[in-house]
Parts: structure tokens; C-alpha cells; sequence
């Protein structure tokens, strides 16, 4: 029998937990808080990332991430959970389900991905990203410049209802509404029977903005060095902005709002 959860917290990972201007560092204030916190059978810890798998284990280990989280959601969407060997599994019918939406939604998209393609090659220094399970993605030469392939993008959406892309600074991904941030934790906070009311959620970028959302988690924070975007919607949802950035930030947020002992 395991224990009822009290708390669930979702972190995003870049920026909220470790900082691209310090060599992707965490802070050692948070890191003994994130201990405290693991050791407790009545909370769960979540990293909720853009990253795929690999590469978000990479940076745990950079960073020297003391403990584990319990689970891990990448490229927004692949559920991993723990198991009592230290090891993470796959959560196979999530992930297939996922992957083989994406899958059909990007075939329904092909003629705007291809007019969306030429648009790219004429117009900007964006590079096309192919991958197996990732099969639409782009990294643009700068923040601006992905700026203007998200208005053209913004534009077209209309035409396919069921695609949707998830950006984060230079990097975007098409796939399919259903799945991004916030409806891969809403599957694992289903899986934990925990409520919204007992979810905190923290982030600083626009792949982070399906979080905030009430059906996810009633308690919203962002580190000081959030997005603009970012900023607005934690301002609109009444959710915590910190003063200070990275993981201090969000510390400073999950204090203030969810850390009832
Ligand atoms: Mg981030």
C-alpha cells in the first residue's frame, strides 16, 4: 500500500532548475531542499522538460542532482517513472499512445509543414530537425528570428486543429494538442490520485504556459528570469514571480506557496 501523496512538484528544468549562465548549475540551498523533500513518502518531485530522455539525464548528472526525480516527463510528453532500482522505466502505453498521435497529426499537417519548410528556407537561418518519435522540429539562429517563424506558424495553425507546437526560446516542435506539459502531468497526477489543489508547477518559458492552468495545479510559480510571456501569465493566474532566478527563484516560490510540512 503506498502512501496517500500530499504534494506534487513539477519542475521545468532549464532555467527553473539549473542555469544556462552558470555552466548549467543548481543551487546547493535548493538541492537541500529537494532532499528533504524526496525523503518524504507523502511528496513527489517531477522534472517536466523540453529535453529528450538522454539528454536530460546528462544534465541531472552535470549538475549533480542529489537525488532523483520520481518521474520525469520529456520532450514534454515521454513518462518515466523510477522504480525501486534506482532505474527509470517507461510508462510504454503513454508514450506509444503519444508518439503515435504525433505521428498521424503531423501526416494530416504534411502540406502546411511543407509550405512551413520552403517559408524556412527563403526567409531564415532556421535549421529543420528530423528525428525518429520527433518528427517536425526547428532551431532557429536566435530568439527573434524564432519569433517571426512562430507568428508565421501562429497564422496557419487554423488550418490543421490538430496540430499544435511547443516552443522553447530557439527551439520548436509540431505535435499534437493533446499532449504537451500540461496534459503529461495532469496523466501522472491521475496515476498518483492527486488533485490540482495539491500540484505546485514552476517554469520560465513558453512550452511551460500549458502548466498554468487550473485543471493542472492551483500553485503556479516562476523564477525571476522568466519569459515575458511567462511573467504575464503568472501575473494573469495570480501565481508566484520570485525575485530571484533559477533555482533560488523557484525555491523562493515553492516556499512561499506549497511547502506545508
Ligand atoms: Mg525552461
Amino acid at each position: 500500500m503506498t502512501e496517500a501523496i500530499k504534494a506534487l512538484y513539477c519542475f521545468d528544468f532549464d532555467g527553473t532548475l539549473v542555469s544556462p549562465v552558470h555552466d548549467y548549475q543548481s543551487d546547493p540551498v535548493f538541492f537541500e531542499w529537494l532532499k528533504k523533500t524526496d525523503a518524504s513518502p507523502e511528496k513527489v518531485w517531477v522534472i517536466n522538460t523540453g529535453r529528450d530522455f538522454p539528454y536530460l539525464l546528462e544534465g541531472l548528472e552535470q549538475a549533480k542532482f542529489p537525488v532523483l526525480p520520481r518521474f520525469v516527463i520529456c520532450r514534454e510528453r515521454d513518462i518515466y517513472e523510477l522504480n525501486e532500482h534506482g532505474e527509470y522505466e517507461p510508462h510504454q502505453d503513454w508514450n506509444e499512445q503519444c508518439e503515435y498521435h504525433i505521428n498521424c497529426t503531423i501526416r494530416e499537417g504534411a502540406a502546411l509543414i511543407k509550405r512551413f519548410k520552403a517559408f524556412l528556407k527563403t526567409n531564415t537561418k532556421a535549421e529543420w530537425l528530423e528525428f525518429p518519435g520527433d518528427p517536425a522540429g526547428v532551431k532557429a539562429s536566435s530568439d527573434e528570428e524564432m519569433d517571426e517563424i512562430i507568428e508565421w506558424v501562429d497564422q496557419q495553425m487554423h488550418l490543421v486543429p490538430a496540430l499544435d507546437y511547443q516552443r522553447n526560446s530557439i527551439w520548436m516542435r509540431f505535435g499534437d494538442h493533446r499532449y504537451q506539459k500540461g496534459s503529461s502531468l495532469k496523466h501522472v497526477a491521475s496515476l498518483l490520485n492527486v488533485s490540482p489543489a495539491q500540484t505546485l508547477v514552476a517554469g520560465d518559458g513558453d512550452n511551460d504556459l500549458s502548466l498554468f492552468d487550473s485543471s493542472v495545479a492551483h500553485h503556479i510559480v516562476a523564477p525571476a528570469n522568466a519569459n515575458y510571456q511567462v511573467q504575464q501569465a503568472v501575473a494573469k493566474k495570480e501565481g508566484y514571480l520570485a525575485k530571484a532566478r533559477f533555482a533560488l527563484g523557484t525555491l523562493e516560490g515553492v516556499l512561499a506557496t506549497l511547502d506545508n510540512e
